[in-house]
């Protein structure tokens, strides 16, 4: 069995964000030059994301609207979290949207469903974070 292991940097110049990060897993699955397999792909921070849907810009801003009803980022003070920090919606942003996923490997490409794309969620952005891609397989 081969395995592979690759971190993706990202600073997302916003608090919040999303970005299509497929371009750069399916160049990771390249260069693993696995073809049967699984490749998991994980935000390595409690207040990001990595998930699958669709790469719709509406479909980003619908996320971002429904995430702030569910936990929105002011007032600051209605979380306990923020005592000296002020990202305690990003913590729970994150936990809806997920912390990862896996993706099956299938002749050397990424084997989606209908228009299922790789995302980055950013929840506290502005600063360097890190997603790990880890590939295994033949
Ligand atoms: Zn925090």
């Amino acid at each position: 069995m081969k395995s592979y292991r690759k971190e993706l940097w990202f600073n997302v110049p916003s608090r919040r964000g999303f970005i299509n990060i497929t371009p750069q897993v399916e160049e990771c699955l390249r260069e693993s030059g696995i073809t049967e397999g699984l490749v998991l792909v994980n935000a390595m921070h409690i207040t990001a994301s990595v998930f699958i849907n669709d790469d719709e810009s509406g479909l980003h801003h619908d996320f971002d609207t429904w995430l702030e009803k569910l936990a929105p980022h002011e007032p600051i003070s209605q979380y306990r979290h923020n005592t000296g920090e002020d990202n305690a919606d990003g913590h729970l942003k994150r936990q809806v949207m997920g912390r990862e996923t896996v993706v099956a490997i299938t002749k050397g490409k990424l084997d989606f469903g209908p228009w299922e794309q790789i995302f980055y969620g950013e929840f506290d952005g502005r600063r360097r974070k890190r997603v790990l891609v880890k590939i295994i397989g033949e």
